[in-house]
């Protein structure tokens, strides 16, 4: 988890390019220009074993698929991956990619597992505190991919999200992007779940270390349970990876749209390029 010395280093360094950035966005005619999508693990970091799959191969299939769908609709978005391979990439280390590509909006895509193998169902988080015991556990899971880290000790020890140094971090990013974060969870959500039939289990709030990292409007999507026998099937078949790619990406449309359509234009605004 994260050092003190880390946290304070994120507050006083990436604040101001929160607040540049995020004027910037609200000024975009389309507010996602560039989107980062995170596919979870990665590498020596399997995530969740499936029977069958890990789920890092689900996750990269799926936000490849994604990236795909994106294209044909928004030519002109830039569509970034953290990761186009099977790769470990560090949790700190998918924020600063994130940051230096000035993502408008940052997309992590997991799979979800829990003890009890009846739970199915889609989810999708956004930064903020959960005390619930099952979001805990899902959070537990996703955090561990720091444990595959060297150094990660050092990066992130003794990280606790009730100190007074993470509280004030977390209320910059949740004041700044809480409203963005949770319209895009909904989004998915409805998408997912009417147009699939999924389980909705809700948009949720959890203290995700990647979220913490990426100081953008983000969200973490558990698109299924792979300790469900039926859901595990659909989430390794061709299908279901491009029904739930394409579902995701129905969401992003709807976000652009809403959100840059209830933006003042100007007459003969010409529309920007990055
Ligand atoms: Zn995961």
């Amino acid at each position: 988890m994260l050092s003190r010395q880390f946290i304070i280093f994120l507050v006083f360094s990436f604040t101001p390019i929160f607040l540049l950035h995020n004027l910037y966005a609200q000024k975009a005619d389309m507010p996602i220009q560039t989107l980062i999508i995170d596919p979870g693990h990665g590498g020596k970091d399997p995530g969740t074993v499936g029977k069958r799959k890990y789920e890092k191969e689900i996750a990269l299939k799926v936000s490849l698929l994604l990236k795909d769908s994106l294209k044909k609709y928004f030519p002109r978005m830039k569509v970034l991956l953290t990761r186009d391979k099977d790769k470990f990439i560090p949790l700190h280390k998918r924020g600063e990619f994130a940051q230096e590509n000035q993502g408008d909006f940052f997309i992590s895509i997991h799979c979800n597992a829990m003890k009890n193998k009846a739970r199915h169902g889609v989810e999708t988080y956004v930064l903020g505190l959960n005390k619930g015991q099952e979001g805990y556990e899902t959070v537990i899971k996703e955090n561990e991919s720091v444990l595959f880290e060297e150094n990660h000790h050092e990066m992130y020890g003794g990280f606790d999200p009730n100190s007074p140094e993470a509280a004030i971090y977390l209320k910059l990013l949740k004041d700044l992007f809480r409203e963005s974060s949770l319209s895009m969870a909904e989004r998915i959500q409805k998408n997912m779940c009417e147009n699939l039939g999924k389980n909705d289990r809700g948009v949720k709030q959890a203290p995700f270390v990647v979220l913490y990292m990426c100081g953008m409007p983000a969200v973490l999507t558990e698109i299924g349970f792979m300790s469900n026998l039926n859901e595990e099937s659909y989430l390794i078949s061709e299908k279901g990876q491009r029904a739930i790619a394409s579902n995701l990406c129905k969401a992003i449309v709807s976000y652009n749209r809403a959100y840059g359509q209830a933006l003042p234009r100007k007459p003969n605004a010409t529309r920007n390029k990055k």
